[in-house]
């Protein structure tokens, strides 16, 4: 079967992990620091936080931005659930903004609406979190113009875009954001097994996350609420987690980002072939805005709803891991159960009816992306 997605491991990756195996560290030692000036220091961002998933990343983010209850988090309900779960394990409620209909992103008109109506009920939320849909980023500067308006913080989940750019600068530089945040997990861009960073500007918010992330404990004595007993002294200063990513998995993760800009130009250049060889077909092919280079997480055709199962199957019969890019959030019985309806925001409903990811991953074969697009030819010519 060829998978959707696919980490690619090559010996010098194997190698370092073993390095980190055969040291005196296998967490929290000295590659996990460089391992986070690498990814700040790629996206151009002051400081990063490395956990052990994009979840964790979410969730230590929210926390740090002071959500909790009586807070509303909006975020797209065309993503990963983890994008709103984020919200409710802080205690805060969540809602939705309804994509834009061809790329899939967050709709800023429908957001600068749903925030004036939410002026007025006095239920504007503390934060958003623009989804960087499929690798592309959101309009950042016009949520961020927003955020000015109404006083919202901006959290970017880019988990698909790590490698990707908006206007000229790499995601993550959040030069229009509080906080981004990536995820290692195998089918993205860079992997580190499990594994999610945070970046930011911002020096208290990524001293806030980094004592989140192992157990809200300092050894730093400024950081105490008294002086040390002895030079053994720790303190919890507030309640975290364990949420820390391992030195092996930073060695990973370190080998892994020295390849992601030829990863990144792999996959851009199999979006290309895929938009070239699938134009006379009756589907709807991936859409980039001006201001975004994608970095093609996902590439993620739209076919007639009624034909997408048959479809999908025709493609796993064929061997070829078709896959589906989302169940919108709110659809979800969970979410149902919070008191979401079918219909709630028909443009992700619309979008997710339809859509199928093809495979793309950086070693993906162009023999094997002919054989997915001679099926696609042959089902629907
Ligand atoms: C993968 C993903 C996450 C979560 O990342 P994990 O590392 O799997 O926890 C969050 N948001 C989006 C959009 C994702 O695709």
């Amino acid at each position: 079967m060829i998978p959707y997605g696919r980490q690619d491991i090559r010996d010098e990756d194997i190698e370092a992990v073993i390095d980190c195996l055969r040291s005196d560290w296998l967490t929290q030692g000295p590659l996990l620091p460089r391992f986070e000036e690498a990814v700040a220091a790629y996206c151009g961002a002051r400081h990063a936080v490395a956990v052990n998933s994009g979840t964790a990343a979410l969730h230590v983010a929210c926390l740090a931005l002071g959500l909790g209850p009586g807070d509303w988090l909006w975020t797209s309900p065309l993503t990963f659930v983890a994008s709103a779960n984020c919200a409710l394990y802080c205690g805060a409620r969540v809602d939705f903004v309804d994509i834009e209909p061809e790329s899939g992103l967050m709709s800023v008109a429908r957001l600068a609406e749903k925030l004036a109506t939410a002026e007025r009920s006095g239920s504007l939320p503390k934060i958003v979190v623009p989804v960087h849909f499929a690798g592309a980023s959101c309009d950042m500067a016009a949520i961020h113009e927003l955020a000015q308006r109404y006083g919202f913080r901006i959290l970017e989940d880019a988990a698909h875009a790590l490698g990707g750019r908006y206007r000229g600068e790499a995601v993550g530089c959040c030069r229009y954001s509080d906080v981004t945040i990536f995820s290692f997990h195998p089918v993205k861009l860079i992997t580190t097994g499990e594994g999610g960073m945070a970046v930011t500007n911002d020096a208290e918010l990524a001293r806030k996350m980094a004592l989140l992330r192992s157990h809200g404990i300092t050894r730093e004595p400024a950081e105490m609420a008294e002086t040390p007993e002895g030079p053994w002294y720790y303190q919890q200063v507030m309640l975290g987690f364990n949420y820390r990513l391992t030195d092996i998995q930073a060695a990973l993760g370190l080998s892994q980002l020295g390849r992601l800009d030829e990863y990144v130009a792999r996959r851009t250049a199999l979006a290309e072939r895929y938009a070239a060889l699938l134009a006379d077909l009756p589907i709807a092919l991936p859409v980039c805005p001006e201001w975004a280079v994608s970095a093609w997480h996902l590439y993620l055709i739209r076919v007639a709803p009624a034909r997408r199962r048959e479809l999908f199957e025709t493609l796993r019969a064929a061997g070829i891991g078709a896959q589906v890019h989302y169940i919108p959030v709110h659809r979800h019985p969970y979410y149902q159960a919070l008191g979401f309806r079918a219909g709630d925001f028909p443009n992700a409903e619309a979008f997710y009816a339809g859509a199928l990811s093809l495979p793309l991953f950086p070693m993906l074969s162009e023999a094997e992306q002919d054989r997915i697009i001679a099926v696609l030819q042959e089902n629907l010519a």
